[in-house]
């Protein structure tokens, strides 16, 4: 179905748009202990309860001396202190703690003498060797009681988790789950392998988005397959907007006569943002919002679909949960020359990166080649207005992986 008056927009307005939407509908929070927050979006900045380390202790298995005074070659054991223990004796000169490493050191220590270093024999500890540094951590020398652990917006990382637990803090507060729903429209998909026929194609789409969108932390609440119908195509969005905060579509945003997303959209009352935009692949990109939901609508071609989801759906996830907006441009130069014949759109080439960061288009034969991109570190950028690029000219690089980490 043809849009009325489907004005084409660039990919950079496109983004202005959906930045200017999606900003205002960040994510209530919750509070949860620190170690269930794994990949969780860090919402308060968050500073330490403790001093680290907490008390001076030593950095190995070894004895400690006291300050000041000549060095002497033979000391008095007081005691020896395990981590985990205090010792009850304070250091006077002359005389010697054994500690472990990990234990605090006795008040007057100036340094530990590693075990390696002396020798002990009944009660007295002769050093072999009077080398070495200090061999004591400071208390407070990491981390001292409010000091910054991990800023607003961070991804809570596996070594936020220790920093964070170590500082004393038990709970953090985060974004609530991003809830997606993924759809996938046509009347030629099909999950089964054995309803395919002529003209039939497996939904390769819906799985490959809902793992992308899992991949990047989305909670995915609900799935369908809809048939190129008005009726049946305004249902299921509807159904999805009350089971997400952003609902993903695949197909139907073509001008083709089975095209039915945009017109149900604007039948649910969600106007759309853009319905074109200035790029290849990805052109029938569609955004929508209702004021409280965002549907994202990607064209059916799954390279499209892949690279739109990375470009949109993603940044839309980083606002509604509050992480940075990151631009993951790099200006790197082409290895072989590029050209094309129509430039009205800003295009995305899938590439490869050789080993002095050069990149060349891989071997590509459209947007329907998911194949393709098995292999690739991402796309270069060729600019609306450009239909010929040397070797060497230096593009636009979005460092798309292929492989995708797996939470
Ligand atoms: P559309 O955007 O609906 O016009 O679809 C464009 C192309 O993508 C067509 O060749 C479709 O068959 C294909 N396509 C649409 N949806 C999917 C899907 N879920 N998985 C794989 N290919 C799809
Ligand atoms: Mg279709």
């Amino acid at each position: 179905m043809r849009e009325p008056d489907a004005v084409m927009i660039s990919l950079d307005e496109a983004l202005r748009r959906l930045d200017g939407v999606a900003s205002p509908l960040r994510l209530q929070t919750e509070t949860l202990p620190v170690r269930a927050s794994l990949g969780r979006i860090l919402r308060a900045p968050t500073h330490a309860r403790l001093a680290l380390p907490p008390f001076d202790k030593s950095a190995v298995d070894g004895y400690a001396l006291p300050d000041g005074g000549r060095e002497m070659d033979e000391y008095r054991l007081l005691e020896t202190v395990h981590a985990g223990e205090t010792g009850t004796q304070p250091l006077l000169p002359g005389t010697t703690v054994k500690v472990m490493t990990g234990a605090p050191v006795p008040a007057g220590t100036e340094r530990v003498l590693m075990v390696e270093h002396a020798q002990e024999t009944d009660g007295r500890v002769r050093l072999t060797r009077s080398v070495g540094g200090a061999n004591v951590c400071r208390l407070g020398e990491n981390l001292i009681p409010g000091d910054l652990v991990a800023e607003a917006g961070r991804t809570i990382s596996p070594l936020d988790l220790g920093n964070l637990i170590a500082a004393g803090i038990t709970e953090v507060e985060v974004s609530r789950p991003l809830r997606i729903a993924v759809l996938s429209t046509g009347n030629e998909i099909t999950d089964d392998p054995a309803a395919l026929g002529r003209g039939r194609i497996m939904d390769s789409n819906g799985p490959m988005l809902s793992a992308l969108a899992t991949a990047h932390r989305m909670v995915v609440t609900l799935t369908r397959r809809i048939p190129d119908e008005p009726g049946a195509t305004r249902e299921t969005i509807a159904t999805a907007l009350a089971a997400a905060d952003l609902v993903v579509l695949s197909g139907g945003v073509s001008e083709g006569d089975s095209d039915f997303v945009t017109p149900a959209l604007r039948a649910l009352g969600l106007a759309p943002l853009f319905t074109r935009v200035a790029v290849k692949p990805g052109k029938p990109v569609t955004l929508a919002a209702d004021g409280s939901h965002l549907v994202l609508a990607l064209p059916g071609n799954p390279v499209s679909a892949w690279l739109m989801f990375h470009l949109f759906a993603i940044r839309i996830a980083a606002h509604l949960l509050g992480a940075p907006i990151e631009p993951r441009t790099f200006r790197l130069k082409l290895a072989t020359p590029f050209t094309r014949r129509n430039a009205e759109r800003q295009e995305y080439v899938p590439a490869c990166l050789d080993e002095s960061a050069r990149c060349s288009p891989v071997p590509y034969h459209g947007s329907a080649h998911l194949g393709a991109l098995t292999g690739t570190d991402g796309f270069f950028v060729v600019p609306i207005g450009v239909t010929m690029l040397p070797a060497g000219t230096k593009v636009r690089f979005l460092p798309l992986g292929s492989t995708e980490s797996v939470p």
